[in-house]
């Protein structure tokens, strides 16, 4: 999950990621615009009639006196002027202009920056009481959409408010209150952060903010009534004259940049804001998102760990929609990808890995209940035998002789089934790495003689012959009753994996300091692939479970580690149809007994 929430906060960092969440703004903002309020800004536009109803660019300045004039008559709030004004031009234009513009209360000049500074209006043109602004849009470089904009530009160690905010500050005469998160201006709080100079999102409302055009106002003047109380923007929109266009969210076709600064201030006017997710909660809310997904795959499986993890993935779809209502602008991207990667990984991290180890550890349960039964079935025949003699000799007047026999069967029985419990007992221990293990000398002749023994009754039942080839020699260290009950366990193993009628050879041979001890039988043998697999723990060869002979698959693995634990070795040969030998190699006596000395 970890994992998962990493690569996803990586691609939620992506540009490519950073682009899909402005789609998606874009889209949000279309399906919840703005509700309507009753507007306070108006531009007056110096578009193309007006342009050629006075002559042209040139004559920009006249056009601009004229229109200033009329706006005076009409007394607005507020008259923000987005035309750059810092050169003196023909005297003739430009001392009417400052006439004009001496008329308006509460006016908002523009200003550029260029490399040199601040391009400050020309002097004569700044009236008291005039303020001053930036008119930059914060244009996204990839989509040339415009959504948001810096309300403070800082440059050249002077700050200027953008256009809108100053003339929204200027039609209520009031300087705001800033703080790092925030700026204040009376009771409203403007959600824009000092960082990246106080960006802020404009609740574009569209076709909401009305328009003049400057040729209007010159021709009727009772239009200029229209004015009266409202914030004016005047500036160039000729779209032959200026280039100054913006995208907006809604798309369609570009709208002046004079409007986009009615609507910044219709933003701040309107007082609703949207405010963008604070940093760390996005890759909070994807951590969070990571774990409720690792959570359902870790404690629900099947149909319901499903439906969990498609409830989750819908709420974190539908989340930025419910949250952007609520005016907070999250990231779609991030917290998608985390969700989709994560459902995912989880889900296939269930199935494959967990279900695997579920269906192992089952199939070992099956075979351990096997083992348990057979272990209970081994011991059983022992427990008949003493209770049925006890028995007889409760229920029956014996004489001396029989009743000396059945004592004797039942003790010798009894310690059968002692040896049985002690094996098994020492087995687990010995796996457990908590038993030390005896170190006595044993003789191999002795110990083969006894399992073949206590064997022969199984190979008779099959007329088996088991014979030794040449003399049995060699001396082992180690602990009897485990070296017996492997031994024994290979023989048993010889017999119920051969044919009727067959023969089972032991044979010993010394090499190299260790004792080589074969027990070669003609029964059904095994493949190479059964071969690396008969020490595991309940393997059971195909053939071994067809040809009907009880077992458990412990006996060899138990085998095995004895053999370990004396410091020797299990090699297997064999070949399917043709028999196998098993030859247990362990270290002579002579030898572990020096190993010993030079251990002391
Ligand atoms: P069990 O005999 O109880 O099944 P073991 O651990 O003793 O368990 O043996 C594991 C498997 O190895 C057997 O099931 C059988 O398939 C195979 N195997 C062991 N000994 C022989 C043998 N002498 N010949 C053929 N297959 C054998």
């Amino acid at each position: 999950m970890a994992g998962c929430f990493l690569v996803a906060m990586v691609v939620g960092w992506t540009r490519v990621a950073a682009q899909i969440d402005d789609y998606v703004y874009d889209f949000l903002l279309r399906i919840n615009p703005p509700e309507p309020i009753p507007t306070h800004a108006v531009t007056v536009a110096i578009d193309d009639a007006s342009f050629a109803a006075f002559g042209g660019i040139r004559r920009e300045r006249h056009i601009l006196t004229e229109a200033l004039e009329r706006i005076a008559t009409a007394h607005p709030k507020a008259v923000a002027i987005d035309i750059i004004l810092h050169d003196r031009q023909d005297a003739a234009e430009d001392e009417p202009l400052a006439r004009a513009l001496a008329k308006i209360d509460r006016l908002v000049l523009a200003t550029d920056l260029t490399r040199g500074g601040w391009e400050d209006p020309e002097p004569a043109f700044m009236q008291p009481g005039a303020t001053l602004a930036h008119v930059y849009a914060d244009e996204n470089p990839w989509d040339g959409v415009t959504r948001s904009v810096r309300l403070e530009w800082r440059a050249y160690r002077t700050r200027r408010w953008a256009l809108g905010f100053q003339a929204y500050l200027a039609s209520i005469g009031a300087t705001p209150l800033e703080t790092l998160k925030d700026l204040q201006v009376g009771n409203e709080v403007i959600p824009a952060r000092y960082a990246d100079m106080r960006p802020l999102r404009i609740l574009y409302a569209p076709d909401s903010i009305p328009s003049i055009s400057v040729v209007e106002l010159v021709k009727n003047p009772e239009v200029a009534k229209q004015l009266k109380d409202k914030v004016v923007f005047l500036g160039v929109t000729s779209s032959s004259f200026t280039r100054d266009r913006i995208h907006t969210p809604f798309g369609g076709d570009p709208i002046p940049g004079l409007e986009a600064h009615a609507q910044t201030f219709e933003t701040l006017e309107r007082g609703r804001f949207l405010v963008d997710a604070e940093n760390l909660t996005v890759p909070l809310m994807c951590a969070v998102i990571a774990l409720i997904a690792g959570l359902v795959f870790a404690f629900l499986a099947g149909w319901p760990s499903y439906v969990a993890g498609a409830a989750l993935l819908g709420a974190v779809h539908i989340a930025p929609f419910w949250l952007f209502r609520h005016g907070i602008v999250f990231p779609y991207t991030g917290p998608l990808a985390t969700a989709w990667l994560a459902c995912f990984g989880a889900a296939a991290y269930q199935s494959l890995v967990v279900r695997r180890q579920l269906r192992r550890s089952e199939v070992e349960r099956a075979r351990y209940r096997q083992a348990i039964h057979f272990v209970t079935h081994e011991m059983r025949s022992p427990l008949t035998a003493i209770q049925g003699s006890s028995e007889l000799m409760g229920r029956y007047n014996l004489n001396e002789e029989k009743r000396k026999q059945i004592a004797g069967m039942i003790n010798s029985e009894s310690k059968r089934l002692a040896r049985m419990i002690q094996t098994f007992l020492d087995v687990e221990r010995l796996a457990d790495g908590q038993m030390e293990l005896k170190r006595e000398p044993i003789a191999i002749p002795h110990l083969v003689q006894a399992c073949l023994e206590r064997a022969r009754p199984l190979a008779e039942r099959k007329n088996i012959v088991m014979t030794s080839v040449g003399v049995l020699e060699g001396e082992v260290l180690g602990d009897r009753e485990l070296m017996e009950y492997a031994v024994y366990n290979l023989l048993t193993n010889a017999v119920k994996y051969s044919a009727a009628d067959t023969e089972i050879t032991i044979s010993t041979r010394p090499d190299a300091g260790f004792l080589r001890l074969s027990i070669k039988d003609q029964g059904m043998g095994m493949d190479a692939h059964e071969l690396k697999q008969i020490f595991t723990r309940f393997y059971r060869t195909k053939r071994a479970e067809a040809s009907g002979e009880a077992g458990t698959g412990i006996g060899l693995s138990i085998v095995d580690q004895i053999v370990t634990s004396h410091g020797g070795r299990m090699e297997v040969s064999s070949e399917p149809g043709k028999g196998s030998c098993f030859t247990m190699v362990v270290p002579a006596f002579a030898v572990a007994a020096q190993g010993r000395r030079a251990v002391r």
